[in-house]
């Protein structure tokens, strides 16, 4: 072990949620360490992937608060955390703020809410990834830069190994740096590692039975060092069983061209999704985040086949950002068509009786306006369209994982929480680490970055608030 360190905080992860908490707290006039585990200038994150498009529930988050809390409770059915739900609903309109006048820059890229406030320059609307000089690419640089400015350091190479306690509290982190352990002493660590997609052990632990049959999403990095860290040091976990994900074609496991986009969901959502047996699992009309998590869920996540008619192709199929219709296509893709539902079955190797009883039933469903034959189908928002007109098209899909909705558990304020509810003392978590707020039994989704930003804001708030007695200057405002 080499030498050691004080400063008041260190954040592992430099990200959208580790930038924000490090350049919150050192406006507080914190001594403030961000580490971050690649040696790229331009290291991979999710927030360097990222869409960018800022959003709570699909909705504007700069909306009145009482109505962006009403949002993520429709999003979340109820499921998750009310103080963290109120929390975000009650400080994303500052955070947008506090965001731009750390230089970021936003445009609107649409005439939704979802994409009122799009990070600029906004993604590129093609297939594939191209993060390079575009929304979190031009936002993480922006913040490194502000962390600089307000004198917080930002530390590429060093990777977080585990946490330092002393007497119940957290006192630093170890951390390996060019192959050597040191330790960083701090008066509070704020874990913001980004998740635990990547990390196939603790996706068999707690998603998949295959890990390796998902569609990584994501830019890899999300290794769940957060996660095992704090349960290490009785850190409670909260709702780690989904993730925020999409619907894409098979052959993204082994092509770039089609992944993080297009995606597959509205195709989905509005014709069948089945099994190897031809038979259909879960309830589509739930979404396609939820469609999602059914398809990793699967024995073989490997398995799943989309199966829909012209109709949906050309209705739903040409719906949201950059879909199916025609973007698969142009990007190189293929349907599998065929004008009888029992010569597509033979097409897809499905038993054709069964292929047919199950779209027989699924028909009937639709024309009866309920669905009642296991698995249940809700019919709004997603409608579900019949399946009835040759030619049918079916397209083989897999489960692209985004980033994991659960972590660990926190309170209103970003501080961990024990297994028992008590707060320990100075470890604090934010962004995609952390759980709570969204996910659970239907995969609500409330949103990545708001998540990040607006938790990041708060730690960096908490830091402040907890730390500014001893800090080296009085609390900025
Ligand atoms: C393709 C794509 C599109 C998306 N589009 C949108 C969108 O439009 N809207 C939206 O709301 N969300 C979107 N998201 C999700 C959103 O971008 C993320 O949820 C958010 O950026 C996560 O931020 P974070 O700071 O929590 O984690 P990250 O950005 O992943 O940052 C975590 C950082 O911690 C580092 N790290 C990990 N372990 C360690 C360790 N042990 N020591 C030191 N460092 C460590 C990682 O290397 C990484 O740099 C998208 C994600 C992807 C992949």
């Amino acid at each position: 072990m080499t030498g050691t360190e004080q400063i008041d905080v260190v954040v592992v992860g430099a990200g959208l949620a580790g930038l924000t908490a490090g350049i919150r707290a050192a406006e507080a006039d914190l001594r403030v360490r961000v580490i971050e585990q690649s040696t790229d200038e331009a290291y991979l994150c999710n927030s360097r992937y990222t869409g960018g498009l800022f959003h709570i529930a699909m909705e504007d988050m700069t909306g009145d608060a009482a109505w962006v809390r009403a949002n993520i409770e429709r999003a979340t059915r109820g499921e998750g955390n009310g103080e963290l739900a109120t929390a975000l609903a009650s400080n994303a309109k500052r955070t947008l703020i506090w965001l731009k006048q750390q230089g970021v820059r936003f445009i609107t890229a649409g005439p939704d809410g979802l994409r009122r406030n799009s990070l600029a320059p906004p993604g590129v609307r093609q297939t594939g990834l191209h993060w390079q000089g575009r929304a979190g690419d031009v936002m993480l640089r922006t913040l490194a830069d502000a962390l600089r400015r307000r004198s917080g350091t930002l530390t590429r190479g060093v990777a977080a190994q585990s946490l330092v306690m002393e007497d119940g509290r957290c006192v630093g982190v170890r951390v390996l740096e060019n192959g050597q352990a040191s330790e960083i002493r701090a008066r509070s660590v704020v874990l913001a590692d980004g998740g635990f997609q990547a990390n196939a052990d603790l996706v068999k632990r707690f998603i998949s039975p295959a890990p390796d049959r998902l569609l990584m999403r994501n830019a890899r990095t999300g290794q769940g060092s957060g996660l095992k860290m704090a349960e290490d040091v009785g850190a409670s976990l909260v709702g780690t069983e989904s993730f925020y994900g999409h619907i894409q074609y098979r052959e993204a496991m082994t092509d770039e061209r089609f992944w993080p986009y297009p995606v597959l969901d509205s195709l989905a959502t509005a014709g069948v999704v089945l099994n190897s047996d031809g038979e259909r699992f879960c309830d589509e009309g739930l979404g396609g985040v939820y469609v999602t998590n059914a398809i990793a869920k699967l024995a073989d996540p490997l398995s799943a086949v989309i199966l829909f008619d012209d109709a949906i192709w050309n209705g739903p199929g040409t719906d949201w950002l950059l879909p199916a219709n025609p973007f698969l296509l142009n990007a190189g893709g293929k349907l599998i068509s065929a004008p009888t539902i029992e010569q597509l079955a033979a097409q897809l190797s499905l038993p054709a009786d069964k292929l047919r009883a199950t779209i027989d039933g699924y028909n009937s469903g639709v024309a009866a306006g309920q669905m009642v034959a296991a698995p249940p189908r809700t019919t709004s928002p997603y409608k579900p369209w019949p399946v009835a007109k040759g030619p049918f098209h079916a397209i083989p899909v897999c489960a692209g994982v985004t980033y994991t909705m659960g972590g660990i558990a926190t309170n209103a304020k970003a501080q961990v929480l024990s297994q028992g509810g008590a707060v320990i003392p100075g470890l604090l978590a934010a962004g995609a680490t952390t759980g709570g707020l969204e996910g659970f039994s239907f995969s609500g989704y409330s949103g990545g970055l708001s998540k990040s930003s607006v938790f990041g804001l708060i730690a960096g708030d908490t830091l402040a608030e907890t730390l500014s007695g001893t800090a080296r200057a009085a609390q900025s405002a």
